[in-house]
């Protein structure tokens, strides 16, 4: 099975505009060394408090992330969003994640509009390791297709008006396997992106659900690791892949 492909579309970005604003107050803040997602997000939890020039605290911004988090204070961090590509991945995949309902938008590969004749079948990662599974799995999968293919030819007609194609194809699609690939755009913030690496990250029995979030978790620890300190990645004794969080002690706050 081709393994899941994320495409970071667009990332946070931080303009110098607050420079502006704070001249105006007249305070300064001495801008911590960090990525436009890690300052756009203190500056933000700065405003709560206009802890700036004089009220800011001697925190680097990963020590003033860290008390955010540990607060509990995380509507912050619902400031920076990343939009990005999945392909490589299973609908099965992307009816779980689109459960996910606060702080996330989907754009996803549509069934009724886009012909799947020619659809690639992800066959879930280790059943190849047990011949009779995988050749029932395949057995099924390519029926499955057959008949989507079967139904089309049968139904369409050289002149066919838009939403009857459509009905053909809701009527096709009505076979197509959970193992049918997909591609899905979806934007999400930091927090949403946080509950969903904590609820989702470490199914030990969802492996493609696991090697999706450590994408989304790489994504994020390259544009703002101060966003997911709490988290890691490590490996399961197979070498799969598991994002999984870590409690932040309130006592180590930088
Ligand atoms: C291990 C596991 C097993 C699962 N099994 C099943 C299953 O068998 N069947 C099934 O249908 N689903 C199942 N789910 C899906 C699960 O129930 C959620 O729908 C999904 O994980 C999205 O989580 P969420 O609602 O917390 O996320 P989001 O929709 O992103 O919401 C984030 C948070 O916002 C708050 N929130 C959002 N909407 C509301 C609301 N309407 N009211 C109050 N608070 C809200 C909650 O605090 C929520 O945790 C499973 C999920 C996991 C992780």
């Amino acid at each position: 099975m081709p393994e899941p492909k994320i495409y970071v579309l667009a990332r946070p970005s931080f303009t110098n505009e607050f420079e502006a604003f704070l001249q105006g107050e007249g305070v300064e803040w001495k801008g911590p060394i960090s990525k436009p997602a890690e300052r756009l997000v203190e500056f933000a939890g700065r405003i709560c408090y206009m802890s700036f020039g004089a009220r800011q605290s001697p925190r680097t911004n990963s020590g003033y992330i860290q008390n955010l988090i540990v607060q509990g204070h995380e509507s912050v961090l619902e400031h920076v969003v990343w939009t990005f590509l999945l392909t490589n991945v299973s609908r099965a995949f992307t009816h779980q994640l689109v459960r996910h309902r606060a702080g996330f938008s989907f754009s996803q590969l549509s069934q009724q509009y886009h012909d799947e004749s020619e659809a690639s079948l992800l066959m879930p990662e280790g059943l190849e390791t047990f011949p009779d599974a995988a050749d029932a799995w395949r057995i099924a999968t390519e029926t499955a297709l057959g008949a989507y293919r079967k139904i089309i030819s049968n139904l369409l007609s050289s002149k066919v008006s838009k939403e009857k194609l459509r009905s053909i194809r809701t009527a096709a699609r009505s076979v197509l396997p959970n193992a049918t690939e997909t591609k899905i755009v979806v934007t999400a913030n930091a927090r949403a992106i946080r509950h969903f690496l904590n609820v989702r990250g470490s199914i030990e029995g969802d492996l493609e659900m696991r090697r999706v979030s450590k994408l989304i978790y790489s994504m994020l620890l390259t544009d703002a690791a101060a966003l997911v300190q709490d988290f890691k990645c490590q490996h399961l004794s197979d070498g799969t892949p598991e994002v999984v969080k870590i409690n932040l002690d309130r006592q180590s706050l930088m």
